[in-house]
């Protein structure tokens, strides 16, 4: 069984329909593929529907902008009942500040002499309702300002980056609960990526699961060089969390994380769908 936990379609930030990511993850022999789009559940009824037709299963799910003391963390909740109105109205509340902020990101790159073009933009963008920086580092990209999304983070989005504008994300805690409340299964993406580490040490970890039940942690990820994702593995199996494994595919959004890079053993999706309170 190829089981890859993590994926974006261009409802949020990857690059393929959530059909075309469906039929994608059968050409690359899984049999089960989650969606989880940034912040908003619209792409996984097309993505259901694929699956039935493809014979590939599907598991819904989305990836949470949250935060730790203002640094940014990401919480995949693996079926959380979409209807819920306290999660809905926190995701809209973040999809509304990720969005909001953009006018402020191009009014930063006007300055520093870049003028994104409307059009090309609201073509990236198409009918995603969370956009966010790698969509104008596309446009970036379109424009011939930036050879891709990487050099486009690197000059202008990352954090410390001239075109960067910060915006609300939810507390990593409340965002758990939230998941729960909805009978979802919470499991936090690449815990150790990307100087992450800091913000989520062992002990914080540790408080996460005595006080709010986190269940998982993903440990195989292209951002935990291995010697991470065997700690990260480590970890787990001392607190009883779930370790995952997921390639976070953005299509041609991001480079190196080709569908099922990393995997999730059977036992452990298992245990996860053992967990669903729905
Ligand atoms: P935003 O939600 O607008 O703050 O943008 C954050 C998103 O940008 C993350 O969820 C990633 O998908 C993406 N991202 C962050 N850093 C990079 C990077 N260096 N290269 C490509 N994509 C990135
Ligand atoms: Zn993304
Ligand atoms: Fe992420
Ligand atoms: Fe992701």
């Amino acid at each position: 069984m190829r089981i890859d936990l993590h994926t974006h379609s261009r409802v949020s930030d990857g690059t393929d329909t959530p059909e075309e990511l469906v039929a994608a993850a059968l050409a690359s022999r899984l049999d089960v593929v989650a969606l989880t789009d940034h912040d908003t559940f619209d792409g996984l009824a097309s993505a259901e529907a694929a699956g039935r037709e493809l014979g590939i299963s599907v598991l819904g799910g989305i990836e949470i902008s949250a935060q730790r003391r203002g640094r940014s963390v990401h919480l995949l909740g693996y079926r959380p009942d979409r209807q819920d109105p306290a999660l809905g109205e926190e995701l809209r509340r973040v999809r509304a500040a990720r969005s909001g902020r953009v006018p402020q990101m191009l009014a930063a790159l006007a300055g520093l002499g870049i003028v994104v073009d409307t059009e090309v933009l609201a073509r990236i963008v198409g009918a995603s309702p969370s956009v966010g920086r790698p969509h104008l580092a596309d446009a970036l990209v379109a424009q011939g300002v930036v050879a891709d999304r990487n050099e486009a983070f690197a000059r202008y989005f990352d954090d410390d980056g001239p075109a960067f504008v910060p915006r609300y994300s939810i507390d990593l805690p409340l965002a758990i609960d939230l998941v729960h409340d909805a009978g979802g299964v919470a499991v936090l993406a690449h815990p150790w990526g990307r100087g992450r580490r800091a913000d989520l040490p062992e002990s914080y970890i540790e408080y996460l699961v005595e006080n709010h039940g986190l269940d998982g942690i993903e440990a195989a990820h292209q951002d935990h060089d291995p010697a991470t994702t065997v700690e990260l593995q480590a970890l787990a199996a001392r607190l009883g969390l779930l370790a995952t494994g997921s390639s976070d595919y953005h299509g041609t959004g991001k480079t190196g994380h080709p569908l099922g890079v990393h995997l999730t053993a059977p036992a452990v999706l298992e245990e996860l769908l053992g967990r669903l309170g729905n």
